[in-house]
């Protein structure tokens, strides 16, 4: 993301991180553009992060902040929670992968099974990148077909026929309806979607949007998907069953795995089956440290923590965080809206909460990233691009002083974004 010269923030920046700066030039020199994930790059360099407890984390110069980031969305439970850390330590001495079967993958299993009616069998991937993979590769043989809609703005993983566009790949806007059901013919093996746009800006989908691209999926004898590894977060069975919606397949990841690397893929047993190694032509599914003893042990303590109550006081707080962010947005005199999906939230730059992908492409980019950089400032470690979302572990008192903390960042970036105002009126 690209900085203006006059972003008001950047010296401050510079002059509280010197060490992570300094660090950042040789993590230059050994990767590409200085990191291994693109989202955790940002201008001028981000900050080096050497330990997280709870709900702070710290960098290598020793600044403190609060962590609404929470390895987007992945740490439900904030950093070092107790019943994840005890857990796995627990199987760090005894083994923590084998080719075979083991009863911390049977205990997770049956959690999944039991907390989500749909999926009557699992198999556990890595990263819901892979669940994705798993998901194209069955909706392609059990349809025949080849095509996948899929929508602007969504995010399935790092899938090159999904980021890069393909020839069996269809990209609509998110929430209109009618283009959707006339692009799902009768040529579609699936429709690829989230029940919010996730990394698109936390914007829902409207319940008639997302039952219609279901029903006509299913119309045109193809199968409708839902990606819920942001979303499991939010509701105890999922939001596909807070929604009522009955997709055929859903991808799942993030806080299944109490913060060690996961993905699964689950749904009706007649779907799952066809990579059962029982049956003639299956398709084999294979990966190192697919169901690993350390993921299970921790994905087991991370779902039996997120319980109904957990869930409910998340969302609860995180709806008034929402509140508070934008009726300070407007005391202060700046353009912005926060959308929200459960415990997730995003903050746009814009007066109006948008309602799919498009309106954050006018907000110019420097402003952005003087929102981002005021907040680390302020010492809030939230997502470069606005999304924050919150963890059981942040307390009271913390959470008090993220709403402050956006109050000052908004006026710390107001006479930034007066003088930058695009000349039309796209992006207030
Ligand atoms: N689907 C959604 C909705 C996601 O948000 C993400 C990750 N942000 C993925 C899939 C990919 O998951 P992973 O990063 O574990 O590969």
């Amino acid at each position: 993301m690209a900085n203006h010269p006059e972003t008001p923030t950047i010296e401050e920046y510079e002059a509280r991180t010197p060490l992570s700066r300094t660090y950042y030039e040789q993590f230059c020199r050994h990767l590409p553009g200085g990191e291994t994930r693109s989202v955790t790059q940002y201008d001028p360099y981000p900050v080096v992060l050497t330990e997280g407890h709870g709900a702070v984390v710290r960098d290598v110069d020793g600044n403190e902040y609060i962590d609404v980031l929470n390895n987007y969305t992945v740490l439900v439970h904030g950093h070092g929670f107790r019943p994840i850390v005890e857990a796995v330590q627990a199987v760090l001495a005894t083994g923590v992968v084998f080719p075979a079967p083991h009863l911390r993958l049977l205990e997770m299993a049956q959690i999944m099974t039991g907390r989500y009616p749909l999926v009557e069998r699992v198999r556990f991937t890595n990263s819901g990148t892979e669940a994705s993979l798993l998901a194209l590769r069955i909706v392609r043989a059990a349809t025949g077909r080849q095509r996948v809609v899929i929508f602007e703005g969504g995010y399935h993983g790092s899938i090159p026929e999904f980021l890069d566009g393909g020839e069996q790949t269809v990209r609509v806007p998110y929430n209109d309806t009618d283009r959707a059901v006339a692009t799902i013919d009768s040529s579609v093996a699936a429709v690829f979607a989230e029940p919010f746009l996730g990394s698109g800006g936390v914007i829902p989908g409207t319940p008639g949007f997302l039952h219609a691209i279901e029903d006509r999926a299913h119309a045109v004898g193809g199968l409708f998907v839902l990606d819920e590894v942001q979303s499991l977060r939010n509701a105890f069975h999922g939001m596909h069953s807070s929604l009522g919606l009955e997709p055929d397949l859903l991808v799942m990841g993030k806080v299944i795995g109490g913060g060690f690397p996961v993905g699964a893929l689950g749904g009706a047993e007649s779907l799952m089956n066809l990579t059962n190694t029982r049956k003639g032509g299956h398709l084999a599914h294979s990966g190192s440290f697919n169901g690993n003893v350390a993921t299970m042990a921790g994905g087991v303590a991370s779902l039996r923590a997120l319980d109904e109550a957990a869930i409910s006081a998340l969302n609860g707080r995180a709806e008034s965080l929402a509140d508070q962010i934008e009726h300070t947005a407007r005391r202060v005199g700046i353009p912005a809206s926060v959308t929200r999906a459960g415990s997730i939230l995003h903050v746009h730059l814009v007066e109006h909460r948008p309602t799919n992908a498009e309106a954050d492409k006018t907000v110019p980019e420097a402003w952005v990233s003087a929102l981002h950089l005021a907040l680390l400032l302020e010492g809030v470690y939230a997502a470069p691009r606005g999304m924050l979302n919150l963890s059981t572990a942040l307390d009271d008192d913390q959470l008090a002083r993220v709403a402050v903390a956006y109050e000052k960042a908004f006026s710390r970036i107001a006479p930034f974004l007066d003088a930058s105002r695009p000349m039309t009126s796209a992006g207030r």
